[in-house]
């Protein structure tokens, strides 16, 4: 199917007309629709309402059964889903299959784990009682998401919301809309009923705010930046019935490189850490705090990695990064690159050489000497742009390290179990890296960010996850 009949088969929009264009070669349309709009919006939430019955009545292992498929068909389907990721989002192939594989990896996960959905039996002070617990979907949920994993993040929120029987209303960001349409193409095609879920793609600030705003949308899970986050949190005050809430934002992830570390494995993790995904990931490393003793051992590591760092389409062989995902993204990250200059940090990398002049790319970007109250230091970039900081003391590093808004992931690379221990306990993060890079995470094990990077009210992925898309029910049975 083209893209443009996939489009035409799923969407209904009658708002503004939308092209969606690939950020390596922004000349390339891939598909031309109009957009939802408020009322398009409503009338998602109402199919949803009605597909919750049919969804929710099927035995949960009959549920389970079409998400393994969907699981499956996505992994046959896995190469044509890279290319779109890759021609839509911009990262490069080898980035796009991984998030596929995790994609159709979790369909596989949550669809294993709706065989086993339920609650626990629990013994009584009273002989003749036995006290039960089951787990019940919560109705149409809600969920939100950003262009940067544009198929893994909409997997890990429908995966378990459908897993545990609830309709599904998925709004992707607008910059990635048609990887999401891929997929509910494949769960149609594993048998998912219909209306179970619907993909309402439409600006933020009108169909976002009247999914969040709508009483009947029992829980929202949203991933995003910390400010449409916080204006989300801020809009469910409002509504006539509480809903369960998500939110899992921005983040400033710094590594900590102690004076015991290998320097090699730490530019190596840097590295991959800060550049892959062009920096576009809410796990990237976007400050390094280094200990002055091997701050220009490590700095000198670095760099000789960086220079060998390609950067040109995500469809050409043997690159490492692609472009940013649009020009306002482009727009942004030289932006912030003027603030670091213009702050007084040092920029000691800048790559220009062999950055293609067409489409929205930069190459990495270094800085060093940045002070805790630049800009760089304290704000997320979201592009290929590191700030390295020099710390006399691990106390000052780990202090370095909590002094921003945000706390999604934090690394450290070292060989002193003491100093790695202490920041284990110290910093305030959702997520922490020993000897790791800071990006990538396992399905299995839960996830999710502290103060400005996300709401800690429930974890997503793992088994935690269906918590979140289920309430529970206390039983007494007497007998
Ligand atoms: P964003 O601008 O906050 O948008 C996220 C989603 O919210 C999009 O679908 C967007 O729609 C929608 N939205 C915008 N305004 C809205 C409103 N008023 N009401 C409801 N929804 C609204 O974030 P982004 O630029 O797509 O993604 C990058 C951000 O996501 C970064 O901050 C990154 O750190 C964060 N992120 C966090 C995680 C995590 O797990 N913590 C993972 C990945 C990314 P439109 O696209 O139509 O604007």
């Amino acid at each position: 199917m083209s893209y443009q009949a996939l489009a035409e088969k799923y969407l209904v929009g009658s708002d503004e007309l939308y092209e969606d264009r690939n950020p390596a070669s922004p000349s390339q349309v891939l598909a031309r629709f109009r957009l939802s709009g408020a009322q398009d919006a409503k009338g998602a939430i109402e199919r949803a309402k009605a597909g919750f019955e049919a969804w929710s009545s099927l035995p949960a292992p009959k549920r389970g059964v079409i998400l393994m498929k969907a699981g499956e068909l996505m992994e046959s389907r896995s190469q044509e889903m890279a290319m779109l990721l890759t021609l839509e989002e911009g990262k490069t192939l080898a980035d796009s299959s991984a998030e596929v594989s995790r994609a159709f990896n979790l369909f596989k996960f949550y669809g294993a784990l709706a065989f086993k959905s339920g609650g626990v039996t629990l013994p009584s002070a009273d002989a003749s009682t036995r006290i039960m617990t089951v787990r019940e979907p919560l109705g149409v949920v809600a969920a939100i998401t950003p262009w940067n994993f544009p198929i893994a993040i909409p997997a890990w929120k429908t995966a378990p919301a459908l897993a545990a029987g609830n309709s599904v209303i998925l709004k992707p960001a607008s910059k990635t809309p048609l990887i999401a349409l891929m997929m509910l193409d494949v769960l149609v095609q594993a048998g998912l009923p219909k209306d179970a879920l619907g993909v309402v793609v439409g600006k933020g600030s009108t169909v976002g705010d009247v999914i969040a705003a709508s009483d009947d949308i029992a829980a929202l899970s949203f991933t995003g930046s910390t400010a449409i986050g916080e204006h989300i949190y801020r809009k469910l005050g409002g509504k006539k019935r509480m809903t369960r809430i998500q939110l899992e934002l921005g983040g400033k992830n710094a590594v900590y490189v102690e004076k015991t570390a290998d320097l090699t494995l730490a530019a190596d993790l840097v590295v991959r850490s800060a550049f892959g995904l062009t920096g576009q990931s809410c796990t990237a490393t976007s400050r390094v705090i280094v200990d002055r003793e091997v701050k220009e051992d490590f700095r000198n590591k670095l760099v000789e990695r960086v220079r060998k760092w390609k950067v040109g389409s995500g469809t050409a062989p043997d690159v490492n990064m692609g472009p940013l995902v649009d020009e306002s993204q482009y727009a942004k990250t030289l932006e912030y690159i003027d603030s670091g200059k213009s702050e007084g940090a040092a920029l000691v990398y800048a790559s220009e050489i062999g950055v293609p002049k067409e489409g929205y790319f930069i190459g990495p970007n270094i800085f060093e000497q940045v002070t805790k109250d630049m800009r760089i230091f304290r704000e997320e970039i979201f592009g290929p742009v590191l700030s390295m900081t020099e710390s006399a003391s691990e106390d000052e590093a780990i202090d370095l390290v909590n002094a921003v808004d945000y706390g999604h992931t934090a690394g450290i690379v070292s060989r002193n179990h003491h100093v790695i221990n202490r920041f284990i306990d110290e910093v305030e993060a959702g997520v922490i890296k020993v000897n790791k890079p800071t990006v990538g995470l396992e399905l299995q094990a839960p996830f999710g960010g502290f103060k400005g990077s996300g709401a800690t009210t429930w974890k997503e992925m793992g088994e935690e996850a269906l918590e979140f898309y289920s309430r529970e029910k206390t039983v007494y049975m007497g007998y």
